[in-house]
């Protein structure tokens, strides 16, 4: 993730998508966003496959 604004400097704490001082987009950390998203989704369907095959397996 982008630590520091590669236009006004400013420290970021967070994987912002976009700069709290200057409004920059900053793109490394939408892309990280986005891919943190995509993982949480796979992660949650990969979950409900599990419960559902335990599921069946019990009937
Ligand atoms: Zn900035």
């Amino acid at each position: 993730m982008v630590e520091y604004c590669p236009k006004c400097g400013q420290k970021l704490d967070e994987e912002v998508p976009v700069c709290p001082k200057c409004g920059a987009v900053l793109e490394a950390n939408v892309k990280a966003i986005k891919v943190k998203k995509i993982a949480k989704i796979c992660f949650a369907v990969i979950v409900l496959i599990l419960i559902i095959i335990i599921i069946a397996s019990c009937i």
